[in-house]
């Protein structure tokens, strides 16, 4: 039996790894599943699968998710401490599935026990990625990548040699805003934003796909993760969703990694890894499909490339500030405090205000650092959306 806990279980990665755990429970041992607000399915999930506890986020809904779990066996806590403490739990895989920062701190327990870490909190990589490899690699701990372009390019660089990799292309839909006018664009509601064309996902993640501040860190990801420079790494706007990332070698050749926009491919790969194992996914019927269609990004629609190639550039903490920024404009436009156009501005604004006090050459990172980073960088933002 694997022991196996699921950070997010509430979120729809959470989601979707339980509906793959349900498929063949007596492979998996259940310890920790952690949600936040729902605590209804928190509860349910967890007594559902048997885990040894369940953790909400949020310390005042503790009464509630002990009451929905009495008499059941399973745990209830809640909180930041309690998240970290169900990550030190002995598990052999963990999914890493909180949306933005906060799944940081659980990841990196989780690595420092040997865990193998499936990550889809790329704000991981983006904040920490230096802290979080050199922690892995410490404790003997493999991190495989949960976001589909991140998970395809390591299936396609499965037997290669990654010196003989000269760059890799990850695709992106374009969002739910990829055929509209600018102007359109800088009137563009929460509700219209929050749903995207190919992907049913978070609504923050999905609105990050529309402004492309998604695409940004999965590029900060890539270079974080397989250690390519910012020049080897490519965005090309993909509509249809079906080719997820390409790797092009030395020998000009590029070897793409094709399939359903459907999440359970990468869960299923970081799963089941090193093997394959049947998935419950749609098989691609390329004939019907007929084409296949691609085009360069437009950077003026869509800041948040051009910031993503300056932070990597400038290293050390612009990962963690950028990150921390975005996600205080994105909290200000779900409140409808700015405009969609303008969250770029905030995170740009942001990072110039934050960075002569960054000691971005103070190597190695350190994760209190992070979160110092994390606070300020929230800080500002907040009070530039104010002034918006
Ligand atoms: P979601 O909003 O559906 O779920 C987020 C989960 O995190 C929930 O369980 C929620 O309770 C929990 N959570 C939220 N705030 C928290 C906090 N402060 N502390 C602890 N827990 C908290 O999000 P999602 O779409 O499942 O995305 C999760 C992560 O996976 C994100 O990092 C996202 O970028 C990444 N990802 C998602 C997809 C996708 O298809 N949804 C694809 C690739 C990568
Ligand atoms: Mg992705």
């Amino acid at each position: 039996m694997r022991r196996i806990s699921v950070f997010g279980a509430t979120g729809s990665i959470g989601q979707n790894t339980l509906d793959l755990i349900a498929r063949d429970p007596d492979r998996y041992d259940v310890v920790a599943l952690t949600g936040g607000q729902n605590i209804d399915q928190l509860a349910r999930d967890a007594i559902r699968f048997r885990a040894d506890v369940a953790v909400t986020a949020d310390p005042a809904l503790l009464p509630a998710l002990r009451d929905r779990l009495a008499g059941s066996g399973v745990e209830a806590a809640a909180g930041e401490p309690a998240l970290i403490e169900a990550a030190q739990r002995p598990a052999d895989w963990v999914m890493s599935a909180i949306v933005g920062a906060a799944g940081l701190r659980p990841g990196i327990e989780a690595v420092r026990q040997g865990a193998t870490l499936a990550l889809a909190n790329k704000e991981s990589l983006v904040c920490a990625g230096p802290i979080l490899t050199a922690e892995a690699a410490a404790h003997g701990a493999r991190i495989l990548p949960v976001d589909s372009e991140h998970s395809a390019v390591f299936q396609a660089l499965i037997g290669e040699d990654l010196a003989a990799v000269e760059r890799v292309i990850i695709t992106a839909s374009g969002g739910a805003f990829r055929d509209w006018s600018l102007e359109d664009m800088a009137r563009a509601t929460v509700a219209q934003a929050s749903a995207h064309p190919n992907w049913a996902m978070g609504q923050r993640i999905t609105i990050d796909s529309a402004s492309m501040f998604n695409k940004a860190l999965e590029v900060i990801e890539a270079h974080e993760f397989f250690g390519l420079t910012p020049d080897q790494i490519e965005v090309l706007v993909h509509p249809e969703s079906l080719v997820h990332a390409l790797v092009g070698f030395q020998d000009g050749a590029l070897m793409a990694h094709v399939g359903p926009p459907d999440m359970r491919h990468a869960i299923g790969f970081a799963l089941n890894h090193p093997n394959r194992h049947p998935l419950p996914v749609e098989r691609l019927d390329l004939a019907k499909i007929g084409q296949l269609t691609f085009r360069a990004p437009d950077e003026a629609r869509y800041p948040a490339l051009r910031l993503a190639r300056e932070v990597m550039e400038t290293g050390g903490y612009a990962g963690a500030a950028f990150n921390a920024a975005k996600e205080a404009a994105l909290d200000a436009f779900i409140a409808e405090k700015i405009g969609f156009m303008d969250m770029s501005g905030v995170v740009e604004d942001t990072l110039a205000q934050i960075s002569p006090d960054l000691g971005l050459q103070n190597a190695p990172m350190c994760l209190d650092r992070v979160a110092e980073i994390d606070t300020q960088a929230r800080r500002i933002a907040a009070a530039l959306a104010q002034k918006n």
